[in-house]
């Protein structure tokens, strides 16, 4: 029976692990029901543990842009674990990814590893301070940057599905050095700047958002960030802890032609292992210890397991360009047979996508910042439309705030089918 054995582990999980999880969206709590406890999977599908084999549309959040169990993946993880997990020490193959990374992204000479976005966004805006001696940050509603005590404030993803956008245990003195500007809106920015002359060290931002749904930056928006950052001598810091390696070889600063002064990576640099990283150029770069002064460090930092699953994955990548358009093509098909099917049934919708991020929005109302996509999850379209796609083994999102992920394992033959099920859904929707 569907669900009966990921039901039984849920209850044994909540009795030892808050909530039966280890990351608050896992839970099913913004659409009701039990997660499925997944035990394997493979290319685009993942198998529960009731044997349901699912079509993926998470991949793990983002990581898995090659499918689950990549081959070339887990022969790297394989051998390398053979020789030891961790040492504490300089390896080489540190030094190749971060080569490899150095070479794919514009505009970085110097990277250093972390173990998850979280920590690669909160080093940044520390370095960014240490480097600029200014203590505030602009950040934008809706835009998620890890769950680091500044960013906790108008954050996307989990912190928005649950209603908790401001958590309780961040200070006012750390949420005070935080100002929120609108994504999309380069007046919001321009009016927190000239009211917080001097004070400013950098601007940080997902340069296509992707944790409010997937939202596009308008035309220019990234520009004129430039433009103010460089008028102002403000950072502006690229999240593209979802957007690097995924969007293009040199993630949204190559897509958009726009240079940031930090970028910070997770997710598809790790091949599914914990691995986050930020990168600037070299001058920004040495203002770390033990060059500079500003500190950071991490006991399993560059771990010899995630170096090697890194490496494997953004060497096929880098082998394999063509996977970017590939990508961008499924994505465009698979839009347009959603599109179709839900006019058809006169759903009303809007559905971002770039390249192989989409979200389905259930207003006809364009969706371009925190309110609109905060005004289109009203009401319980998505929840009826998630539980539809996952009772016919299609796997999204359990949150009207995510954005699917489409891997390079995925066929068009899988698409085709995630199109019958929408429209086999849609019908109940209304
Ligand atoms: C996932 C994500 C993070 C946080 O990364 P973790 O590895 O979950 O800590 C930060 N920024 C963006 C844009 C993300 O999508």
């Amino acid at each position: 029976m569907q669900y009966q054995r990921s039901s039984q582990l849920f209850t044994e999980a909540q009795k030892v692990l808050p909530g039966g999880v280890n990351s608050p969206v896992r839970a099913f709590k913004a659409v009701g029901g039990t997660p499925l406890f997944i035990k394997e999977a493979k290319g685009a599908y993942m198998i529960d543990e009731d044997d349901t084999h699912f079509l993926d549309y998470i991949n793990s959040w983002g990581p898995m842009i090659l499918g689950h169990a990549f081959p070339p993946v887990i022969e790297a993880i394989t051998q390398t674990a053979k020789k030891g997990t961790s040492f504490g020490t300089p390896t080489e193959l540190e030094t190749l990814l971060a080569s490899l990374a150095v070479s794919m992204v514009p505009n970085i000479d110097k990277i250093r590893f972390v173990n998850s976005g979280t920590e690669a966004c909160m080093s940044a805006i520390r370095l960014a301070r240490g480097y600029t001696r200014k203590d505030k940050i602009i950040k934008f509603s809706g835009c998620y940057h890890g769950h680091s005590d500044s960013f906790l404030i108008q954050a996307g993803s989990g912190a928005v599905t649950f209603g908790t956008p401001n958590s309780p245990g961040v200070t006012q003195g750390t949420a005070k050095d935080t100002l929120l500007a609108e994504f999309n809106n380069i007046n919001s920015v321009k009016a927190l700047i000239n009211s917080n002359k001097n004070e400013i060290a950098c601007i940080i931002l997902e340069p296509v958002a992707g944790n409010m749904g997937c939202i596009p930056p308008k035309d220019g928006f990234l520009q004129s960030l430039r433009d103010l950052c460089n008028e102002n001598n403000i950072l502006l810091l690229f999240d593209e802890v979802m957007t690097g390696f995924r969007l293009a070889k040199g993630g949204a600063q190559e897509l958009y032609n726009i240079n940031a002064d930090i970028v910070m990576f997770g997710k598809v640099i790790g091949g599914g292992l914990p691995v986050g990283a930020f990168a600037a150029r070299a001058e920004i770069m040495d203002y770390l210890a033990p060059e500079g002064p500003v500190y950071q460090a991490g006991t399993l930092s560059g771990n010899p397991l995630a170096m090697a699953a890194g490496l494997a994955m953004l060497t096929h990548l880098n082998n394999h360009p063509g996977i970017y358009q590939s990508l961008d093509e499924k994505g465009a098909y698979l839009k347009k047979g959603i599109k179709k099917v839900l006019s058809q049934n006169k759903i009303p919708h809007t559905i971002n996508r770039v390249g192989s991020m989409l979200s389905v929005h259930f207003s006809e109302k364009p969706v371009t910042n925190f309110k609109t996509a905060t005004n289109a999850a009203k009401g319980s379209m998505f929840k009826k439309f998630f539980h539809g796609m996952l009772n016919n083994k299609i796997y999204i999102a359990p949150s009207a705030f995510e954005t699917w992920f489409l891997s390079d394992a995925l066929s068009y033959q899988d698409i085709d089918k995630t199109i019958e099920v929408v429209k086999k859904t849609a019908k109940d929707l209304l």
